[in-house]
């Protein structure tokens, strides 16, 4: 399994159906997460996605919810990780205390922290062949068309409308 590393992670984690490896290259530690956003039939303003983490051997089915990630966007976009009642983990497992600092932070991370995905789409999951969609994560059809992006272009609209 080759690995390439995001230089946005923000809107491959986000895209809807991301799986990527974060590692800290000063304490060696790393997770893979799986990020699924909820279906959302409406488009509104509200979205919310599944967090999972790898907790097994295998790749393909050993992951283990851990939280959900409430997003809102009514005037500036914001993102709360929450535990609930199907979480595997308590608040203080690693896995849990890492995606928390992550989205605190906006996904905006220090050099020493990489996002790594595995070469397929975080909003399709297709696998990727252009360099330019490695670089991103993101198939040429489905770059542009994440809900960060979405959102940012709400963003725009609604600063036109205003002034
Ligand atoms: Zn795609």
């Amino acid at each position: 399994m080759s690995e390439h590393t995001l230089e946005n992670p923000k809107d491959f984690v986000l895209a809807g159906k991301a799986i990527f490896t974060v590692e800290n290259e000063k304490t060696g530690n790393r997770f893979t997460y799986k990020v699924k956003q909820a279906e959302n039939k409406d488009d509104g303003p509200s979205k919310v996605w599944f967090v999972s983490v790898l907790n097994g051997p295998d790749n393909g089915s050993n992951y283990a919810y851990i939280g959900t990630i409430f997003g809102n966007n009514f005037y500036v976009p914001t993102l709360d990780f929450r535990l609930t009642k199907k979480s595997t983990v308590t608040k203080d497992a690693q896995s849990f205390k890492v995606f928390s600092w992550m989205l605190k932070h906006n996904l905006i991370l220090p050099p020493f922290v990489k996002v790594h995905h595995e070469g397929r789409c975080g909003r399709c999951g297709r696998r990727l062949t252009v360099p330019e969609s490695i670089k991103n994560g993101l198939g040429p059809e489905c770059a542009g068309k994440t809900s960060t992006q979405k959102w940012s272009e709400a963003a725009e609209a609604s600063k036109k409308f205003t002034t």
